[in-house]
């Protein structure tokens, strides 16, 4: 089948991006331009100070996990490399499934080697001698262009038996999804490469300990990966002057619906949701603004002010997830929105677990009775979305069942549906 078309990078050329610097610049497929545009540095850097100083700086540049759940890179790098049982796993999540999010895809197709590059040193850091890239099934040319970054780098002596003659030995397998939200989850990737199906599991222990094969393993999504680049090139020190004290460093945002350039932008942490938007082109009719996901929240058109931040969203109630910003204007159903997202729900329910599996059907059969409905009339249904919604929070395994309510209780709460 052909491949999808590129995605838009509207910021593409512009001076002064770090993450989005070599996309639509570099040549995707070749590693001698790659080379030319500044890259294998930091692994050079990296082997020059070796693993303990790479994860020193790591921890020092404050980078936190960017798949969603921000949490600190170092520590979970510091963890890993930690543990006594061995062999140590690095595996990449590049299992980018989250409704509008596709920044992670953007890097992989046009910028592959960086992400070969960034797991190079994430394995080297955490004692791995063999990562997995575990991507999507739906992203057809970023498997072509990762398979032949790949076969490259081992050509030239950037990935097997000694890297840069240097002594470390690495290799990345690449892995492909078939389809299954429920696949980004850590451990049910881990199932997934495994042959298994791919079910959550419980934690603790977490992968740091027990991940792959029962084994210590680092899991990073690919955007986090991406930065230890900038890390290692300019040091701790001047990434943690970027943002703010709490959200460290650049960050890419998705930016879809109702906006006059969609695409992937990156700005510093701290920039506002409102100034995200009118890079974008801001339409006059702005209804709401779904930050996250559909795991995320529904924000109000007089709330841009809310500075794009972990802290700084979470203050405001919200969550910045993996950075969508889904932009929608007046014309826009908000029940069919809501509906689409239960119904996603209840499709990608792994139904492992009850509150989750009887959950999602239970969300989605209440919205559809609900639609038309409002005031009194709509009480009832409410009340009970409130009740599936809390017991599906407090008592699902996983994270997919846990906020599997977030966006429907946000568009109560905030925006007034079915008032
Ligand atoms: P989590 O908070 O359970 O864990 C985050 C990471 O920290 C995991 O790697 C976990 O193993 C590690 N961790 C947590 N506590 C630890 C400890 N004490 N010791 C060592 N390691 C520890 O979150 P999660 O369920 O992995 O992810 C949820 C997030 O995923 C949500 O914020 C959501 O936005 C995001 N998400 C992203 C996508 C996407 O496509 N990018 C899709 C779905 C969900
Ligand atoms: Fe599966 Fe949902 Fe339970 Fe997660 S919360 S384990 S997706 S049934």
């Amino acid at each position: 089948a052909e491949p999808p078309a590129a995605l838009a990078v509207p910021q593409a050329g512009h001076p002064g991006l770090i993450l989005l610097d070599r996309i639509g610049t570099v040549d995707p497929s070749s590693l001698d331009d790659y080379r030319t545009h500044g890259g294998y540095t930091a692994l050079r850097r990296a082997l020059a100070i070796g693993p303990a100083d790479v994860i020193r700086e790591v921890t020092e540049s404050g980078l936190v996990g960017r798949g969603g759940a921000a949490f600190p890179t170092g520590r979970k790098w510091g963890a890993t490399a930690a543990q006594p049982d061995h062999p140590h796993y690095l595996v990449c999540n590049a299992d980018e499934s989250e409704p509008g999010t596709f920044k992670d895809r953007v890097i992989m197709e046009g910028d592959p080697y960086a992400l070969i590059e960034a797991m190079t040193i994430a394995g080297y850091a955490v004692g791995a001698h063999l990562g997995y890239l575990y991507l999507r099934g739906e992203y057809p040319r970023a498997l072509h262009r990762l398979e032949h970054a790949v076969a490259q780098a081992r050509a030239r002596g950037l990935l097997g038996d000694d890297v840069l003659g240097q002594g470390y030995a690495f290799d990345i397998e690449i892995r492909r999804g078939a389809g299954a939200y429920i696949c980004g989850e850590e451990t049910a990737l881990f199932n997934s490469i495994e042959g298994y199906r791919g079910e959550p599991r419980a934690k603790p222990p977490f992968p740091v300990e027990k991940g792959l094969f029962g084994k210590p393993t680092a899991e990073n999504n690919v955007e986090t990966l991406v930065n230890v680049l900038p890390i290692l090139t300019m040091g701790a020190e001047a990434y943690a002057a970027i943002g703010t004290e709490k959200s460290t460093g650049p960050k890419l945002f998705c930016v879809a619906g109702s906006v006059e350039r969609p695409g992937v932008y990156e700005l510093p942490f701290g920039a506002t949701l409102g100034e995200l938007l009118d890079l974008a082109g801001k339409p006059d009719n702005l209804r709401a603004v779904l930050l996250g996901g559909a795991a995320g929240g529904f924000v109000r058109p007089d709330e841009l002010d809310i500075p794009l931040t972990f802290e700084g969203t979470r203050d405001a109630g919200t969550t910045l997830g993996s950075g969508v910003v889904l932009a929608l204007d007046d014309t826009v159903p908000l029940p069919r929105v809501l509906l689409r997202i239960a119904e996603f729900f209840r499709d990608e329910s792994c139904g492992q677990c009850v509150p989750c599996r009887v959950g999602t059907v239970r969300q989605e059969e209440a919205l559809h009775r609900i639609a038309g409905r409002t005031g009194a009339a709509a009480a009832d249904d409410i009340a009970l979305l409130r009740d599936v919604g809390r017991a599906m929070r407090d008592a699902s395994i996983c994270g997919l069942g846990q906020t599997a309510w977030n966006a429907v209780e946000s568009a109560i709460d905030r925006l007034g549906a079915y008032e």
